[in-house]
């Protein structure tokens, strides 16, 4: 089944793209939980971290570099930032596309809460 986030990596539905190339796109989220909140996002369907195969290594590592240079480009670089990847129910995963959210532009307290 195609995902929210194939139909906005083909541009099918809007979405508010900061950086397209032919590994990776990224864009704002819809439902910011800081004041910068971008999902960083391969263009191939992966659905969750489990699904990560050998060969996708060089793809996982361009997301991080992509993430890089989206936090100097929103000016969150030295205050620093967040990459959060959920998997499935307990990682409380929503969109099953992979995807790194870059969080920041304000102190993020703790790492996690469990109740
Ligand atoms: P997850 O919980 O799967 O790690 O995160 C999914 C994220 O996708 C959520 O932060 C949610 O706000 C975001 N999201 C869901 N639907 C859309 C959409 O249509 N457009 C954008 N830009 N973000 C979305």
């Amino acid at each position: 089944m195609t995902t929210l986030f194939e139909k906005i990596i083909a541009r099918q539905i809007p979405g508010d793209i900061l950086h397209q190339d032919d590994r990776v796109t990224a864009f704002r989220d819809i439902h910011p939980r800081a004041p910068v909140h971008i999902l960083i996002v391969p263009n191939k369907p992966i659905p969750t971290a489990n699904d990560i195969a050998d060969m996708d290594e060089a793809l996982i590592g361009h997301m991080f570099t992509v993430a890089r240079d989206l936090a100097q480009r929103e000016g969150i670089s030295e205050s620093g930032y967040r990459l959060i990847i959920n998997c499935n129910d307990h990682g409380g995963q929503e969109v099953y596309h992979l995807h790194a959210h870059l969080v920041g532009g304000a102190p993020l307290g703790p790492m996690l809460s469990c109740a």
